[in-house]
């Protein structure tokens, strides 16, 4: 790779002396990002208006700034403004504004965290946070109310205990690094955690969540890759929101880590005023494919406070996946989600394609918009599941048996629990009953 004229501007205004194989050096990059104004304004060769620097000095006094010399260096500054790059990361005034609504901790993650470092929302697997910084502090964090807070720095003895509660919790088959980013932390460190995640039976896999691939692609070295390598099988769910992010040297990286076999995949958050347009995410997720990335998820964005100016209507997504489920190949398409406020998970949200329904015949419609049918097999003969696995015809090997209870619709649809309803804790129809009893 060789360097842009804005890369070449900003190395030399950080130091004269700096090569390329500095700027490649992620560690530099990180003694090098940029948390003030005046550096921005100087690396950048750029100068803002009174007004613009007083907007930003107010918000980064609650929400911090920091942009990895990288990143700052996509930004095109002939239009700053609508610049997705400039807008995930430079703060603006916008992020003061709290609505109506907004929380500091709208997903519930510090109150369904029964031991330190851990978020157990889902039966089978669970969130680490393992670090608590990230190479850029994205503006839409959702963890916005933790971002450059030195008190939540988990310590080693704070991950072990969270790492305890995992092997003490034989239900947890999937374990998801999280942060923070996990990539800041050294290779050695991260190599023990693993290896302490891997000595226990039950974790059959393990997932990082990291947008260096984004933000300091040069992270991503042989030696980390060779890491991840050892403790297969290891997933790994990136964060590009905008093609523009895909670069030369983020192309690069991802390559580094599908090569050493670890299954990419994409998590995008729907951002007004960035990506929230049918063409714009089309390009993003045909990039993505042909860097071996699986686009995962779209996150509609969520209530957390300072992210007002970045949420669209849940009619926007919709409208995104109607122009790319049939339009393309099936894998380039996410599944939208909206992260339930108070901690109930992510729910999935798709447009409808199913238009009516008779005994034997259902009426679907497609994405060009034909209306067909689909007729139901006459006799179909369900059979009927009491879990006695060994007298079913159907052949579970047991071995691989899942043992967890039904929970949620799934009991409600099962033959073998007799729940006919669920029923909110604080419903007032119940609450008479009882007083009766
Ligand atoms: C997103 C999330 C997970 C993982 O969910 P998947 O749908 O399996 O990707 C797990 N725990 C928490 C708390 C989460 O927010």
């Amino acid at each position: 790779m060789t360097l842009s004229p804005t890369q070449e501007q900003i190395i030399n205004s950080i130091d004269d002396k700096a090569n390329l194989s500095n700027w490649k050096d992620w560690r530099w990059q990180m003694r090098h990002s940029i948390r003030d104004l005046d550096t921005f304004e100087t690396l950048l060769g750029i100068q803002l208006t009174p007004e613009q620097r007083k907007a930003f000095t107010d918000t980064v006094e609650k929400f911090p700034m920091s942009i990895t010399p990288y990143y700052l260096s996509l930004i095109n500054t002939d239009d700053m403004k609508n610049d997705p790059i400039f807008r995930q990361s430079v703060p603006s005034p916008d992020e003061l504004r709290i609505l109506k609504g907004d929380m500091s901790d709208p997903l519930h993650e510090d109150q369904d965290s029964p031991a330190p470092c851990i978020t157990h929302r889902y039966p089978d697997r669970v969130l680490l946070l393992v670090s608590n910084t990230c190479p850029m502090y994205c503006r839409h964090c959702t963890r916005k109310r933790k971002v450059g807070d030195q008190d939540t720095i988990p310590t080693k003895s704070a991950i072990s205990k969270g790492i305890e509660y995992i092997r003490n919790t034989p239900a947890i088959r999937d374990v998801l690094l999280s942060g923070g980013d996990p990539f800041l932390l050294s290779d050695e460190y991260l190599d023990w955690i693993l290896t302490e995640l891997r000595s226990i039976e039950h974790v059959e896999i393990i997932r990082i969540g990291t947008r260096t691939p984004v933000v300091l692609p040069y992270r991503i070295t042989p030696e980390l890759t060779a890491i991840l390598k050892k403790h297969q099988p290891v997933w790994i769910n990136t964060h590009f929101n905008h093609s523009r992010e895909i670069t030369q040297s983020a192309r690069t990286a991802l390559a580094m880590l599908a090569d050493a076999g670890v299954p990419l995949g994409n998590q995008t958050v729907l951002l007004s005023g960035i990506n929230d347009c049918p063409r714009i995410m089309k390009s993003l997720v045909h990039k993505l494919v042909r860097n071996r990335v699986r686009p995962y998820y779209l996150y509609q964005c969520d209530l957390s406070e300072g992210l007002s100016h970045f949420r669209t209507p849940v009619g926007k997504g919709i409208e995104i996946l109607e122009s790319l489920i049939g339009h393309t190949s099936g894998f380039c398409v996410p599944t939208y989600v909206i992260d339930a406020p108070g901690g109930g998970g992510k729910i999935p949200v798709m447009p409808n394609y199913l238009i009516s329904w008779s005994t034997n015949k259902v009426v679907l419609r497609n994405y060009e918009g034909v209306i067909t049918t689909y007729k139901e097999p006459d006799s179909y003969e369900p059979t009927f599941c009491d879990r006695n696995c060994d007298s079913c015809d159907l052949m579970l090997n047991l071995d691989d048996a899942d043992e967890t209870k039904a929970i949620g619709i799934e009991q409600l649809l099962s033959d073998y629990d007799q729940t006919i309803s669920l029923v909110p804790a604080s419903n007032a129809r119940h609450s008479r009953r009882k007083a009766e009893d």
